[in-house]
């Protein structure tokens, strides 16, 4: 087996270890992914704590663009309201 290198830790830089593989058909063609995690638990706990963050983070930062992008539908129909009542 090919041994694959340069998929160190972000968070150690221990050569990560593959967990799993799956199989996924994109389009026409069938990708293999794989997920990889540090073979230190404490510093993959920490490694899945921090991404979880960014992605909550993200989350909350589309949650806010489309809080924005709703309450100005909500302002432009609010205008239109109040020229009727005009
Ligand atoms: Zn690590």
């Amino acid at each position: 087996m090919k041994k694959t290198f340069g998929n160190p830790c972000s968070r150690c830089g221990t050569e990560r270890i593959v967990v799993r593989t799956w199989k996924e058909k994109v389009d026409s063609s069938i990708i293999i992914n794989t997920e990889t995690a540090c073979p230190n638990k404490e510093c993959q706990a920490e490694v899945d704590k921090i991404n979880k963050k960014q992605q909550e983070r993200s989350a909350a930062l589309k949650r806010e663009s489309e809080k924005r992008l709703q309450s100005r539908k909500d302002n432009s129909k609010k205008n239109k309201e109040s020229k009727k009542k005009k």
